[in-house]
């Protein structure tokens, strides 16, 4: 099939919120590309009200596929149906939200469609030859990689939280609904759990305290809770804390959480690459720290130098005051 068959830019994420994240920045290369930005809805029993709220945030056109398997996400029957309507309309771009699912996902649908896939990209652009170009990063996020693709559809998938959605507004669109033989998976799930989440999700938190190794004993973080309180913010973590010693379920950093919080307070964080790449989008960054010569210090707006078992408790007791 020749390049040029390829036209418009499709977007999917099975999280609406990221789908309409990804609708932001796909507005954005469709227009510069004079082409048609569509929107895929999976799922079984799909509310109408939702085709009508993609095209509010920038979608022209929305596929819908309503059918009882995909009620669940399960990568196979997901990358089926995706993979079919891309053969069918053809477009040169697809972005799909790199949630856990959506990593799942991407791999399989560039596959069936003989493509490549770019993942987790933070820069999207078009070049002067039309293509996306994205920037990632590769080698554990010590190193900024700009890609392209040269084959098409070009896919890429997009980490939650890079882009913004547009704010609605009355656009005509068109719903299709799209109309396929959609398989039993190969897999069957026997068993949903909950996961324990403590608090609001960090991606969501304005203000964030994490400590790193500097603290002591899991109980020794109540210093960061009582912080993190008085500013109504969250508490995080490094990966060592989380992976490693098991205090938390999840870490802040390139293999874990990216954070955008307003106000970032990294606390005995030495502040290795891994972690600080997923912190650079925090309005402000302050550092606690005893060793003057961390790496935390050069991506910190304002540093302090010291003991945190001195400094946390009397921040916390400072904006206690401050904050009456
Ligand atoms: C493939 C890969 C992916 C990774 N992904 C991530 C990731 O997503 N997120 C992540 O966080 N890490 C990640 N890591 C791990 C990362 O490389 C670092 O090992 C980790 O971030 C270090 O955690 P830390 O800052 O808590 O610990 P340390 O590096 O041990 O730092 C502890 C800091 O506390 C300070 N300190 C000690 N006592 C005090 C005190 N009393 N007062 C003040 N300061 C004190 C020390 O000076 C030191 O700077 C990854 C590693 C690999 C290989």
């Amino acid at each position: 099939m020749s390049s040029n068959e390829f036209k418009g830019v499709m977007v999917f994420s099975e999280n609406f919120e990221i789908l309409l994240e990804l609708l932001g920045k796909g507005r954005e290369l469709a227009d510069k590309l004079q082409v048609e930005l569509s929107a895929v809805l999976m799922g079984h029993n799909i509310d109408e009200e939702r085709g009508k709220d993609l095209i509010k945030h920038g979608a022209d056109k929305v596929y819908i596929v309503d059918n009882p398997i995909l009620e669940q996400f399960n990568a196979e029957p997901y990358a089926d149906v995706l993979s079919k309507i891309a053969s069918e309309y053809k477009p040169e771009i697809i972005l799909i939200g790199a949630t856990k699912r959506g990593k799942e996902l991407a791999p399989r649908v560039a596959t069936k469609l003989n493509t490549g896939c770019m993942t987790e990209c933070t820069k999207l652009d078009i070049d002067e030859e039309r293509r996306l170009v994205v920037t990632r990063l590769v080698y554990g996020g010590s190193s900024i990689a700009t890609e392209y693709s040269r084959v098409k559809p070009q896919i890429a998938t997009v980490s939650p939280h890079t882009f913004e959605k547009l704010a609605p507004e009355e656009r005509k669109g068109e719903i299709v609904k799209f109309e396929v033989e959609v398989k039993e998976p190969r897999t069957k799930v026997v068993e949903r759990k909950k996961k324990e989440i403590v608090g609001e999700r960090l991606e969501e938190a304005s203000v964030i305290v994490a400590g790193g190794r500097g603290i002591r004993s899991k109980e020794d973080f109540k210093l960061l809770e009582e912080l993190a309180k008085v500013l109504n913010g969250q508490v995080g973590c490094t990966r060592p804390i989380a992976a490693d010693y098991g205090w938390f379920t999840n870490w802040i950093g390139i293999s874990g959480v990216k954070i955008k919080p307003k106000l970032y307070i990294a606390v005995g964080i030495s502040g290795a690459i891994q972690h600080t790449a997923g912190i650079m989008d925090s309005k402000i960054i302050v550092a606690i720290n005893k060793d003057e010569e961390a790496p935390i210090f050069k991506a910190a707006d304002y540093g302090i130098v010291g003991d945190l078992y001195k400094i946390v408790p009397a921040l916390t007791e400072a904006f206690k005051k401050l904050l009456k």
